[in-house]
């Protein structure tokens, strides 16, 4: 019928322009590799924030003691416990509990959500055996992995730049984040030391180099996405320090803020942003990471609603909802392998109150899952891409048979298999049989915790 048409038309159009052909995601690379020059060269010189961690050394496997980590990042964080037993025994154990954050204090004040994180922090201290009290009266010591754009001042201090991911706590901009957290820890009597703040890009990037020493680079594909690599301190510019010893400095890009005039941007991104929390920032984020993956789904189904009566008469009110459809229904959806697309079925039905899809309906649905996990996988390969380019790895060099390892991690890359096999494929598309064989891609699991665990070691006010 001419409804079908339309709707078909609709997803032609979407399809084409959410397109990734090989030579957009080499402009893609090459744009990420310019704004990456662009921000090592002067505060402000680029979307890309390029932020400099103070992180010179990454672990060696020495690593000793008993400390803590906080990750918070998204809509969990997680309060973990690490013995590190050096290079002989490693990590020896660890311990972690994980709590969810109430969505009121994700827009509330700094105080509440701080004193929030703080008991949960206690509480998780109180609950572990005697014998865990550090001897002769020193001080627990804790790695905050802080997953926001931070411009920090010390290894140990610095002041948030902006919320992200749907967070939005006015009276935090600005502020240091390790002195809120350790007000909040004084307010409760909780006697603990921050001595590493850092990034959960930069956490990952830590953790990883602990088990293996080729690890350059890090990406977390989680609720947002984020990079952190290991530069040349002399190819920062913006960097008036001293020169470390170690030559090199860990740079936490913040690329979800990237933006290129390559980037396919459809009209439901644009609403998307518009809507969004933060208009105007975090594109690249917006095209490619877990929070907005399945919105961008919802979006392009409500105009098949709407415009092709896709699912009758008049739209389904449940389309209307925002982030209705969240990610991993997306990927659930996206992995039915059954005859008749009952997952598709089902979720319509549970989570729309949509029944009677038609098999020819729902194979629309997965064609517009395909068309979003893959236009985002493919520039996650992109910007991948312009980091190896950055550095000079992005091809093989004669006699060198170094590995370049990038560590990725987060709930996105972990779980949407579609997903990471099309980064994959992509990646190695993109750099060419000779030079793919140089570059791999480890799933660092958690590896976020543990390394912000490791710098809270390696900067202990003990050594
Ligand atoms: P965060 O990024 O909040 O620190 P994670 O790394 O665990 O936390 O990532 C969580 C995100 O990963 C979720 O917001 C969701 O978008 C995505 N995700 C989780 N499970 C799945 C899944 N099964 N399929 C697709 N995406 C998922
Ligand atoms: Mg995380």
């Amino acid at each position: 019928s001419g409804k079908w048409a339309r709707a078909m038309a609709i997803v032609k159009e979407f399809e084409e322009k959410c397109g990734t052909p090989t030579l957009k995601l080499r402009q893609v690379g090459d744009a990420m590799d310019v704004e990456m020059h662009a921000g090592l060269a002067s505060e402000g010189g680029s979307k890309l924030k390029m932020l400099i961690s103070y992180v010179d050394n990454l672990p060696t496997g020495d690593e000793e003691g008993l400390f803590y980590a906080l990750d918070l990042g998204g809509t969990n964080f997680r309060v973990l416990r690490v013995h590190l037993g050096g290079k002989e025994k490693g990590v020896i154990s660890q311990e972690f509990e994980e709590v969810s954050i109430p969505p009121h204090l994700m827009t509330g004040s700094s105080n509440g959500l701080f004193e929030f994180i703080a008991s949960a922090l206690a509480k998780f201290v109180a609950s572990e055996p005697d014998g865990f009290l550090p001897p002769n009266g020193k001080q627990r010591e804790l790695g905050f992995t802080f997953s926001f754009p931070v411009r920090q001042t010390s290894i140990s201090s610095g002041t948030l730049i902006k919320w992200t991911k749907g967070f939005n706590i006015e009276d935090a901009v600005g502020e240091d984040v390790v002195g809120e957290l350790t007000k909040s820890m004084e307010k409760i009597g909780l006697d603990m030391r921050v001595t590493a703040l850092v990034n959960d890009t930069i956490g990952t990037l830590a953790g990883g180099r602990f088990y293996n020493q080729d690890v350059i680079a890090a990406v977390i594909l989680g609720t947002g996405t984020n990079a952190a690599y290991v530069e040349r301190s002399h190819a920062i510019p913006k960097w008036h320090g001293l020169h470390p010893k170690s030559g090199e400095m860990v740079i936490n890009m913040e690329w979800g803020n990237f933006r290129s005039t390559h980037l396919p941007v459809t009209e439901f991104d644009q609403a998307l942003d518009t809507e969004s929390l933060n208009p105007g920032e975090q594109i690249f984020e917006k095209l490619i990471s877990g929070m907005y993956l399945g919105d961008i789904v919802r979006r392009a189904l409500l105009k098949l609603a709407e415009e092709a009566d896709f699912f009758g008469d008049t739209a389904p009110p449940k389309l209307r909802v925002p982030f209705i459809i969240r990610t991993p229904d997306m990927s659930a959806m996206h992995h039915d392998t059954s005859p008749d697309l009952k997952v598709v079925g089902n979720k319509f039905r549970d989570v729309l109150e949509i029944s009677n899809t038609s098999l020819k309906m729902r194979k629309v649905v997965v064609e517009l899952c395909d068309i979003v996990a893959n236009r985002g996988a493919r520039l996650a390969a992109a910007g991948i891409l312009g980091i190896l380019k950055k550095i000079g790895r992005d091809t093989a060099k004669a006699g060198e048979n170094s590995k370049s390892v990038i560590a990725l991690d987060g709930g996105l890359f972990e779980h949407y298999t579609k997903f990471r096999t099309c980064l994959e494929s992509t990646l190695k598309e993109l750099l060419g049989d000779e030079a793919a064989d140089t570059i791999v891609i480890e799933h660092s699991n958690d590896g976020s915790g543990i390394g912000a665990a490791l710098l809270a070691a390696s900067h202990s006010q003990y050594f």
